[in-house]
C-alpha cells in the first residue's frame, strides 16, 4: 500500500474483479451479469469501474439517471446501459446517448414512444418494469393489457427486458414475502411475454437475491453492493472483498488539558488531559456530523480513535491519547481492518450510504 500523503479514496480493482467473479460463481453460465454503477460507481469511481469490467465478463451496466449514462458512454462504455430512473425531460439525451430507458409508468411509456418516432428509432431496446411489492418505481399487473397494446402499435422499441425488484432479498424474515414476490413476477412475465410474442430478458435479482433466491436468477441478474465488497451479512462477506478504502493523514497533534474544551461550540470538554489529531476530512467529504462526539472512529496503527466533538466541513478531531503516532501518519477512516460497514454501523446506517457519500473533493486512486 502507498503512504496516504492526503485523504484519498483508494479504489482496489483486483478486489472488484474478485468479487464479480464470486458472483459469477453464483450464477449458471447462461445467466447475464449486469453491474450497478449507479451514484458514481457506489461512490467509487463508475467509469473506471465499469471500464474494468467491460473488459471482463459483464453483459450490462445500470446506472439511477440519464448523465451517469452519458458520463459512461464519454468514456468509452459500448456495452448496454440501463437508466433505471429516467426523467421525460432527459429522454432526449438518452436516445442521443444509446442508453435504455426503464419505462415504468404510462407516461413515460408514451413519451418515449413518441419521441422515438420523432427520432425515427426503429426497436429501439427499452424495458419495462413491474411493481411487485416495493411500491416505489413499476406497472402495476395490471396494467399488462394496456402496455401491450401500446407497444404492439409501434415498431419504435423493442422490449429488450421485464424487471421487477425485490424488498427485503437481504432478510431471511421476510422469506415468504419474497417467494410471493418471486411467484408474482414471474407469472406477470409469462402472460407478458405471452402477449408480447416474444422473450425478453427477465431478471429480478440484486446482490442479496443473488445470494439467497437462485431460483429467482432468471436470465439476468443485477448486483451493485456485491461488486463493491459487501454481501449484506457476516457469512458473505467474508467471499468478497471491499473495493474502496478512504485513507488519510495527521496534519497537527493537540495537548487538550483539563477543562479546555475542542472544535466547535465546545462541543467536547475534557474531564482530564487528553490528546488529540486533527485530520484533514470533515461532512464536505461525507464523515456526516452524526459520527461526531465518540460514535465514530477512525484507525491509526491499527489502534481505534473515537471522533471528539463535532464533524466540521473539512476536518475532524480524534482522540489519539492512548496511541503512539505522529503529525504525518496514515489514518484509515475504513479500509483494511474497518470495513464502511462497521463504521456505518456506529450511527445506524448502511454501508451503501457510507460509501455512495465519499464526496467528488476526495481524490480517488487506483490500484491494479
Ligand atoms: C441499486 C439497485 C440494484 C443493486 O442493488 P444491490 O443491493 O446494490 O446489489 C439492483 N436493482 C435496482 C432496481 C436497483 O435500484
Amino acid at each position: 500500500m502507498p503512504k496516504a500523503q492526503d485523504t484519498v479514496l483508494e479504489i482496489n480493482l483486483k478486489a472488484l474483479k474478485h468479487n464479480f467473479e464470486h458472483l459469477k460463481s453464483k450464477v449458471k453460465d447462461h445467466t447475464k451479469f449486469l453491474a450497478v454503477v449507479k451514484a458514481f460507481g457506489y461512490g467509487s469511481d463508475a467509469c473506471r469501474v465499469a471500464e474494468y469490467l467491460q473488459e471482463l465478463d459483464v453483459d450490462y451496466f445500470a446506472v439511477a439517471y440519464v448523465n451517469g449514462g452519458v458520463a459512461l458512454r464519454q468514456a468509452g462504455i459500448t456495452k448496454p446501459i440501463l437508466v433505471l430512473h429516467p426523467q421525460i425531460a432527459n429522454l432526449k439525451t438518452l436516445i442521443k446517448h444509446a442508453l435504455e430507458p426503464n419505462l415504468y409508468n404510462a407516461k413515460v411509456l408514451k413519451e418515449f414512444i413518441n419521441l422515438a418516432s420523432i427520432e425515427k428509432q426503429d426497436n429501439y431496446p427499452v424495458h419495462i418494469k413491474f411493481n411487485t411489492g416495493l411500491n416505489r418505481l413499476g406497472f402495476n399487473k395490471e396494467a399488462i393489457n394496456d402496455i401491450v397494446a401500446e407497444l404492439k402499435k409501434t415498431s419504435v422499441v423493442k422490449v429488450a427486458s421485464v424487471f421487477s425488484h425485490l424488498v427485503a432479498s437481504e432478510d431471511l424474515n421476510e422469506k415468504a414475502f419474497s417467494l410471493n414476490q418471486i411467484s408474482s413476477f414471474d407469472a406477470i412475465f409469462k402472460v407478458f411475454a405471452n402477449e408480447l410474442g416474444y422473450q425478453p430478458i427477465q431478471h429480478m435479482c440484486n446482490t442479496s437475491g443473488i445470494l439467497n433466491y437462485p431460483e429467482a436468477h432468471f436470465d439476468m441478474v443485477r448486483s451493485g453492493i456485491g461488486l463493491y465488497g459487501f454481501g449484506n451479512s457476516p457469512d458473505e462477506n467474508k467471499h468478497l472483498i471491499p473495493v474502496a478504502s478512504l485513507k488519510t493523514i495527521i496534519s497537527q497533534i493537540h495537548n487538550i488539558k483539563k477543562g479546555e474544551s475542542v472544535g466547535y461550540n465546545r462541543a467536547f470538554k475534557a474531564e482530564s488531559s487528553i490528546k488529540t489529531a486533527t485530520l484533514p476530512l470533515g461532512h464536505a467529504d461525507g464523515i456526516g456530523r452524526q459520527y461526531g462526539h465518540g460514535k465514530g472512529f477512525v484507525t491509526i496503527h491499527g489502534q481505534k480513535a473515537p471522533i471528539v466533538g463535532n464533524v466540521c466541513m473539512d476536518m475532524i478531531m480524534v482522540d489519539i491519547s492512548n496511541i503512539d503516532c505522529k503529525e504525518g501518519d496514515d489514518v484509515i477512516v475504513f479500509g483494511e481492518g474497518t470495513t464502511a460497514e462497521q463504521l456505518a454501523e456506529t450511527t445506524n446506517t448502511i454501508s451503501y450510504e457510507l460509501i455512495t457519500s465519499v464526496s467528488q473533493r476526495v481524490k480517488r486512486i487506483f490500484l491494479k
